[in-house]
């Protein structure tokens, strides 16, 4: 049997994949098993931050795998330590809880505020506020953050303890404060999932200072637009935004599974021994690959990556069967003429790979991505929006 025999046959069919296999890569630029060649703008959904098969990440990983590949957590090792204290050296966070996807990362930020808000308001004070149109991951805990009603059908009863308002609207969230029983707002600085929509910076603003004001946590999901996605280290930098607790995942290892809860100094100390835990989280490897992608997001990559942002979207920007470009940094979404899921299949047919959200075509490129590849892949995303 052929690989997509095998996979329809063996595999649960959660996944809607196009029929292609992809086999070997360099860089942004990845071969399929007929050996087709695919500039990749969408980086595994925002993973390889640094393209595929990386030198430096080859080096950093496999030099870690010839030395120990798992430690359980009841002992110490040097990536995880060193990822945590780079993390929080760059950010100003205090702690960090390590697991391994987003969602779980998710999953710690919710558990923090839940023992957080019953250490220091009571019990009661229990509820996470979430933004409409948002998404937080698949367990059951994260998709009852997720402000996506469709995503809740089939699984009820998911985790209580939830509320949705839309973004911008701080009379809401004022009404469901009013209450006591907020103890955190968890919200994306861009929703991807939702159609690379980024936040408004005046709510953001406004925001921050009523949770401040209320001694309500303000918890930034950063899983998707962290690692310096938007040209910033994380997004909520881009916003001036003083966050409680940052999670995040996808780019921090650069293609293996991690995920990252910073806790900063209001909750630095809300987990005691047992509280929570992971066997994988912390893992050397994964550690030891994102030591190696955060030790190249120095200032001056970060405003390179910056500067490609600006050459895509003005590449696209006003292009014929283009509507608008929205996102931030390396992070884009088109509203096409075209249905977004035909835009995708004519880029792929011509040696492109995007990605949808939702209606938009999104655009996830490698940080790394020369400009070069950047023009060819502009010129043949244009050409499938006409
Ligand atoms: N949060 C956001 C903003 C995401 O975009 C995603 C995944 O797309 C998740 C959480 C879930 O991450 P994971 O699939 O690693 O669990």
């Amino acid at each position: 049997m052929t690989t997509i025999e095998l996979d329809q046959a063996y595999i649960a069919h959660t996944y809607k994949r196009f029929p292609v296999e992809i086999v070997s890569g360099k860089g942004s630029l990845v071969q399929d098993a007929s050996g087709k060649e695919y500039i990749d703008m969408g980086s595994g959904i925002a993973v390889t931050s640094f393209g595929v098969a990386d030198e430096a990440w080859i080096a950093a990983v496999e030099d870690q795998i010839r030395q120990v590949q798992h430690m359980s957590n009841l002992y110490y090792t040097a990536p995880c330590a060193r990822l945590a204290e780079m993390l929080c050296t760059r950010t100003g966070f205090s702690r960090v809880f390590f697991g391994n996807s987003g969602a779980e990362a998710n999953e710690c930020a919710i558990k923090a505020a839940r023992k957080w808000a019953a250490d220091n308001k009571g019990p009661d004070c229990n509820i996470i506020v979430t933004l409409e149109n948002s998404f937080h991951g698949r367990t059951l805990t994260t998709l009852a953050a997720t402000g996506q009603e469709h995503y809740h059908e089939l699984y009820q009863p998911l985790t209580p303890g939830f509320a949705h308002i839309p973004a911008g609207d701080m009379d809401a969230l004022k009404a469901l404060c009013a209450g006591g029983k907020v103890a955190a707002v968890l919200i994306e600085c861009v929703q991807g999932e939702g159609g690379v929509i980024p936040l408004d910076p005046v709510f953001a603003f406004e925001l921050e200072a009523f949770l401040r004001e209320q001694d309500i946590l303000l918890m930034i999901d950063e899983v998707q637009t962290g690692n310096g996605r938007t040209g910033k280290l994380y997004a909520y930098m881009n916003y001036g935004l003083h966050p409680d607790v940052v999670t995040t995942a996808k780019g921090l290892a650069g293609g293996l599974p991690l995920g990252a809860c910073l806790l900063g100094s209001r909750v630095k100390d809300v987990f005691s021994f047992g509280d929570h835990g992971s066997t994988f989280g912390g893992n050397p490897v994964s550690c030891a690959a994102a030591i190696s992608v955060l030790e190249r997001l120095t200032d001056s990559f970060l405003a390179e990556v910056e500067a490609k942002a600006a050459l895509l979207r003005s590449l696209l920007e006003n292009a014929p069967g283009i509507r608008s470009v929205s996102g931030l940094g390396l992070m884009l979404g088109l509203k096409t003429d075209k249905p977004a899921a035909e835009v995708v299949r004519a880029c792929m047919e011509n040696g492109v790979l995007c990605l949808t959200a939702k209606d938009k075509v999104r655009l996830l490129p490698a940080l790394n991505i020369p400009e070069d590849l950047l023009r060819k892949a502009a010129e043949i995303i244009k050409a499938a929006c006409v």
